[in-house]
């Protein structure tokens, strides 16, 4: 009982959500956790109880400041003993309490944990530490979205603290990052609580085109329609050139818009975050720099314009929507160009398997674009997390009926063209050579000698694009990356296909027409 009555008296709740009280408990015993819960769900509360019961101090890693700021801020009006040991002018009393065990909790930066004196630790730990919290642990690694080379050195502070479990929280991580999340807290047989990643009132959609003036008309378009029921949406743009082009767009379309991005000074960015919390515009144009800690709950809409360098972060992001439980949509907008931005990407790349960890990530992404079956399927596939429908009745796929076609002709055509040039190009050789190229690089290799040279000249790259997107999502193509360059080699399956037919008779192959390829 102790542990409801704490609730109650700190947090005025009466009742637990889902997993808290099993990682308190857990806690409490003395067993590592990892924690893998949405935003929202009420991660906090399973490293804030334990302290107050114990008696000892949480000591919380945390990457941002502001979020450090604000939820000390929120504890204290609690009546919680908290404080954040900021950078090293931090004042020495704040310290020299937090040293004595003054606190229930203390937060601090990544880099100012593995930088404070062992005699520090040493002294807090007499006074008794009762966990270390790592939270956004997904930082840790490689595999996640937002990799901080400082999360890396915590394992120093894990010897130092050796008998004080470690509860690491996140709201998105595939397997991967759990197993590298576990492995560098160096955690003993954590227990592990995963929530569900399956958000039942979210609806998800894509839409393709090219990146000129009807991609921004319907987008303008869908914010409208949200404005028009006073709902408030966000739109993430991947640049901050497009942010600019979409908040000049909506204005002239009539739409008041905020506007949010790296580039503006800060009290502009504040501005622009308090009239949008406020309700005092509907509209957030924003890069990705608008995200941690935006708590807002009535978001109607979240549409990406540009496909997202991950599946994590667009899961993240628009995830934004909804959080009251109403009816959401999440859209995103992309066109072809978009997937060739690895360059773009790659320049954040800390090490190589990085590098490789963000190629397979935009991959992820790209894949998702280009999906024909259910995209909820796929999120919760990606999460690791198993759904029995085939249709979820919440994503465009699922609610459209899906026209479906015989390709076979065009597609021994690709899966030859990519088969007779050697299986070792990116798409867009197969791809020219079948439209009839001759470029330099095509008579370099004698490609414009083919047979098939110019026999697919009746469909855009764009459409064969697609048709290459299909054959690779139904394992007629294998896509391979080295360094950021991709190859495409026809697989096992397509050579199956191409062995049984002739360039005037192939097996039907059915696949699914998308909307570029639409005539
Ligand atoms: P997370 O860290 O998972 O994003 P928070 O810890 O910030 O989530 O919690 C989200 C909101 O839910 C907060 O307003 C918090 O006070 C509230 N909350 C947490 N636990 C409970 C509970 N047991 N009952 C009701 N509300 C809760
Ligand atoms: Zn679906």
């Amino acid at each position: 009982m102790i542990m409801e009555a704490t609730l109650k008296k700190y947090f005025g709740y009466s009742f637990f959500r889902p997993y808290q009280k099993e990682i308190i408990e857990q806690i409490l015993s003395g067993r590592d956790s990892l924690v893998v819960m949405a935003t929202g769900s009420g991660k906090s509360l399973c490293y804030q109880i334990p302290s107050l019961i114990s008696g000892k101090t949480a000591v919380v890693v945390s990457p941002l400041l502001a979020l450090m700021q604000d939820q000390v801020m929120s504890l204290k009006q609690r009546g919680v003993k908290a404080e954040y040991i900021g950078s090293s002018q931090t004042n020495s009393a704040v310290y020299g309490n937090a040293e004595s065990g003054q606190f229930d909790i203390v937060y601090m930066t990544p880099e100012r944990a593995c930088s404070l004196p062992s005699r520090f630790w040493s002294n807090l730990l007499n006074v008794g530490i009762c966990l270390l919290a790592v939270d956004e642990a997904h930082c840790i690694s490689e595999w996640g979205h937002d990799f901080r080379k400082e999360y890396k050195q915590l394992d120093k502070l894990r010897g130092i603290l050796l008998d004080v479990p470690v509860i690491a929280l996140t709201a998105t991580a595939t397997d991967k990052v759990r197993l590298d999340i576990t492995n560098s807290l160096e955690m003993n047989d954590p227990f592990i609580a995963i929530g569900s990643f399956d958000r039942e009132n979210l609806f998800y959609g894509v839409k393709c085109c090219g990146r000129g003036l009807p991609l921004v008309d319907e987008l303008v378009g869908e914010v409208s329609k949200h404005v028009a029921s006073s709902s408030s949406t966000i739109v993430y743009c991947t640049t901050i050139k497009d942010t600019e082009q979409i908040f000049m767009s909506l204005k002239e379309a009539g739409i008041k818009a905020a506007i949010y991005h790296g580039q503006m000074a800060n009290k502009a960015r504040e501005e622009s975050h308090r009239s949008f919390i406020r309700d005092e515009l509907l509209v957030m144009v924003a890069t990705v720099a608008f995200g941690m800690g935006v708590d807002k709950s009535n978001i109607r809409c979240v549409i990406h314009y540009g496909c997202p360098k991950s599946v994590e972060t667009y899961y993240q992001e628009s995830g934004r929507c909804g959080r009251d439980g109403l009816a959401s949509t999440c859209w995103l907008y992309y066109s072809r160009s978009d997937f060739a931005k690895a360059d773009f990407y790659c320049r954040e790349a800390k090490t190589e398997s990085h590098k490789k960890a963000i190629m397979e990530s935009l991959k992820a992404a790209e894949h998702y674009c280009s999906l024909v079956t259910c995209r909820r399927k796929f999120l919760l596939d990606y999460f690791g997390e198993k759904i029995a429908a085939n249709n979820c009745g919440g994503c465009d796929n699922c609610t459209n009926s899906k026209t479906e076609r015989d390709m076979s002709r065009e597609a021994y055509l690709l899966l030859s063209s990519v088969q007779s040039s050697g299986g070792r190009w990116g798409i867009n050789m197969p791809i020219d050579i079948l439209r009839g190229s001759r470029s330099k690089k095509v008579r370099e290799f004698q490609f414009d000698k083919l047979p098939l040279h110019g026999l697919g000249k009746d469909h855009p790259s764009n459409w064969w694009k697609a048709l290459a997107d299909q054959l690779i999502a139904n394992g007629y193509l294998t896509e391979t990356f080295k360094d950021i360059y991709r190859a495409v080699s026809v697989s096992k399956k397509g050579v199956q296909f191409l062995s049984t037919a002739t360039p005037d008779r192939q097996q039907p192959l059915v696949l699914a027409v998308t909307s570029e390829m639409d005539e």
